[in-house]
């Protein structure tokens, strides 16, 4: 058995969902449950609809909800012959929009959105989507059935990015789906959606369904999951910074998590989790290329091959540094500036310390670095007052660049060559942090050297 999800894009037309089908069709024989998310655009079009009603903008939502009906019809006119199934469908997903509109309606009149009410009206993509999916596989004569996720897969009430009940889930999960499948039949599970003990309605965050793919996966005990994208896998570098950037055949769980950022875009971080306690392979398939074999993300993880797989500049980040002779040898100091930062709600994404002690940089996202200095400002007060700490200062514009590889652990000079790269290229290096794991080495230049820092490495370790 294996879990098949399929993104945004890859149901996003007619054309892409007929890819969709044949890729079911010829791995049959592999039993698949296929997961997939909502038509690409459409849990945006959700929201921000939700919105359009909060502030009275009628019009403007009725367009956005013609939009959506509209969308939906022409693919099922498109894909499904005329006939009993397909009235049934659009009886079906009209009624599910119509619900919609009444809560939008509820909103407008209300004057009032919660994030309850955001995952009530979230989880409509992925229930049209899901539903349009087994009808199109019905219609090609593979027996195929919509499963809605929301009584499988139990989370807490935090609604927005709930926290998944995994025991309960598991139960649930084999006990509707592995009837279907051992008597030959497709389940097509909605991502992204679930529900809380109350039975009402939660979402496992935006991009949510790598992650429901996961956990389905796990709890069936598939012998792989496969993540279907518009990309051959996790590549080297962002293709757009550095040319010859390449597709990387197989890597470890933990290297895909250090790559999160970048992998993004390729895999939910979250999605990591269930397939690595159940051992479970994740593979990254290209519908654009499915006879591409794609990255294979396990334990083993290829270790043998490149020492660094993955060079990636963050950019659009913010340097805070607090500096003081009053930092050194004073407990506790590092424990008020994270906790500053988390009560105006900003993620540290990297934070050196040199072994003086004089200085301490936090890199943050650059929208958030006047609130930041605003809040360190403040909790710093009376250090600042008796200059035990001399300043916050700020700069905009860096970038984090990531270089990425198991194989880098216990084996010297990997920094050495990754600064020498970084020096031939003429790029200053402003502040620098490895976790103890050796998995990653960080470092922070200016944002207008960044790609140029992303090529250099990649050429110097020939990841190409
Ligand atoms: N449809 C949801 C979103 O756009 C979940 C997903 O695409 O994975 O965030
Ligand atoms: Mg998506």
């Amino acid at each position: 058995m294996i879990t098949m999800k399929f993104g945004g894009t890859s149901v996003g037309d007619a054309q892409r969902l007929c890819e969709v089908a044949a890729i079911v069709r010829s791995h049959l024989s592999r039993r698949p449950v296929v997961v997939a998310s909502a038509m690409s655009g459409v849990t945006d079009l959700l929201l921000g609809t939700a919105r359009l009603a909060l502030e009275r903008k009628k019009d403007e939502g009725l367009r956005n909800t013609e939009e959506l009906r509209r969308k939906h019809l022409e693919i099922v006119m498109a894909l499904v012959e005329p006939g009993d199934a397909r009235d049934r469908l659009v009886r079906e997903q009209g009624e599910l929009i119509d619900k919609l509109e009444t809560l939008f309606r509820g909103v407008h009149l209300l004057g009032e959105l919660s994030p309850r009410s955001l995952d009530a009206i979230a989880s409509f993509g992925e229930l049209l989507s899901c539903m349009q999916i087994a009808a199109i596989l019905e219609a090609r004569g593979i027996p195929a059935r919509f499963v809605d996720a929301r009584p499988l897969i139990r989370t807490d009430s935090s609604y927005g990015e709930a926290a998944v009940d995994i025991a309960v889930s598991n139960d649930r999960i084999r006990a509707a789906l592995l009837p279907l499948v051992e008597s030959g039949v497709v389940p097509v599970v909605t991502g992204f959606v679930a529900s809380n003990a109350e039975e009402i309605t939660t979402t496992l965050g935006r991009s949510g369904s790598d992650y429901t793919a996961s956990i389905v996966g796990a709890a069936l005990g598939c012998s792989e999951i496969w993540i279907w994208t518009d990309v051959d896998g996790v590549m080297t570098a962002d293709p757009r910074v550095v040319e010859g950037a390449s597709p990387l055949g197989e890597i470890s769980y933990r290297e895909a998590a250090e790559m999160s950022y970048f992998g993004a875009k390729v895999i939910h971080p979250k999605a990591m989790q269930p397939a690595i306690e159940h051992g479970t392979p994740i593979r990254i398939k290209n519908t654009f290329n499915p006879s591409h074999p794609g990255t294979l993300i396990s334990s083993a993880g290829n270790s043998s091959a490149k020492i660094v797989k993955n060079v990636t500049s963050i950019d659009k980040l913010g340097l805070v540094a607090v500096e003081g002779s009053g930092l050194m040898g004073a407990p506790g100091v590092i424990a008020r500036l994270f906790a500053a930062l988390a009560r105006v709600g900003v993620n540290v994404m990297m934070i050196s310390q040199a072994s003086s002690e004089h200085n301490v940089c936090l890199i943050i996202p650059e929208q958030d670095c006047r609130r930041a200095v605003e809040e360190l400002r403040a909790e710093l007060d009376p250090e600042l007052a008796r200059k035990a700490v001399e300043a916050v200062r700020v700069r905009d514009s860096v970038s984090i660049i990531a270089v990425v590889g198991e194989g880098m652990r216990g084996v010297p000079g990997i920094a050495a060559r990754t600064f020498t790269a970084a020096a031939r290229a003429d790029i200053n290096v402003i502040a620098i942090a490895q976790g103890s794991s050796e998995l990653n080495i960080s470092f922070v230049v200016d944002q207008s050297e960044a790609h140029r820092a992303v090529r250099a490495i990649h050429d110097a370790f020939d990841l190409g």
